[in-house]
């Protein structure tokens, strides 16, 4: 299945923390599981499972874009994509990971 794309870009992960509000947040996705499979600077690969079904969403920050990826057959900006990124807003550690704004390898 092909990916599909949607670009935001009122997410700058210079100044957001898990507090920070965006209209896209559903908590009513929370059912969703998402695991990360990578995580590189200012990128990130999670698995999503809905109802027994894998996707992959890709998450990609050059500031100001955060482009998003999702290989569902929905278009434009899926739940998948919305799911992964109000996780991704509540999980300190996967945020600070995007947030960081110095590639700290050792
Ligand atoms: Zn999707």
């Amino acid at each position: 299945m092909d990916f599909h794309q949607h670009t935001l870009t009122t997410i700058d992960f210079g100044t957001v923390s898990r507090y920070s509000y965006f209209p896209w947040m559903d908590t009513a996705l929370a059912n969703i599981q998402i695991n990360v499979l990578e995580m590189e600077f200012n990128q990130a690969t999670f698995q999503v499972i809905e109802s027994y079904t894998n996707f992959q969403v890709m998450v990609i920050y050059k500031s100001p874009v955060t482009s998003l990826f999702c290989n569902c057959d929905q278009t434009g900006f899926c739940t998948h994509q919305k799911a992964t990124l109000t996780k991704l807003f509540g999980q300190e550690n996967w945020l600070s990971f995007l947030t960081s704004t110095v590639i700290e390898i050792y």
